[in-house]
């Protein structure tokens, strides 16, 4: 299966398409709170995506290229390139995922806060929407169209790995 130089646009849209839902979601559901939490919880997902950007996407093979997630032309604007090699080299932990999963798990735990406080059929609509898009929407962005298609995993991708797809030529997507 042939990996993408520079992926369709299509496939980078769709990407930022599920997270900026993901993120939107999260926001409206803490919002529940009060508005300063929803900009906490909001100013978190932006540097969750700078941290993205800072460890993983200068050394990435799409740096400055299309990649399937949306960020490789977005990563020369703000820094240098890095070191292709390292990107290969980094460790990647369960621990080291926790931030990812908390751009999920704080909206639903408030949600259920919210639940218990007071009923509502819209908040049961948005936690469910956002559960399945966190899991669903990034399962098949990430198998269907981003890592099956991308040339950084056939090079070597610590988190392709860790997720039990095969790097360095064999794939099993
Ligand atoms: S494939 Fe991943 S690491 Fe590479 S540029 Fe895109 S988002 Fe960054």
């Amino acid at each position: 299966m042939e990996s993408y130089e520079n992926f369709p646009i299509w496939i980078a849209l769709l990407s930022i398409l599920v997270a900026i839902s993901i993120y939107g979601l999260g926001v409206y559901i803490l919002a529940g709170f009060g508005i300063w939490v929803a900009v906490l919880y909001l100013l978190y997902c932006l540097w969750l995506e700078v941290e993205v950007l800072r460890r993983s996407c200068v050394d990435c093979y799409y740096y400055g290229k299309v990649c399937g997630l949306g960020k490789g032309k977005l990563v020369p604007l703000f820094l240098k390139k890095g070191d292709p090699k390292k990107f290969a080299e980094r460790e990647f932990t369960w621990y080291k995922m926790l931030p990812d999963f908390l751009v999920f798990i704080f909206p639903v735990l408030g949600g259920i806060v919210l639940l218990v406080r007071g009923f509502s059929w819209l908040l049961v609509i948005l936690l469910t929407t956002l559960i399945v898009l966190s899991f669903g929407g990034n399962a098949v962005i990430r198998g269907q169209f981003a890592c099956k298609y991308c040339k950084q995993r056939e090079i070597d991708c610590p988190a392709a790995k860790a997720f039990g797809g095969k790097t360095a030529g064999k794939q099993t997507f």
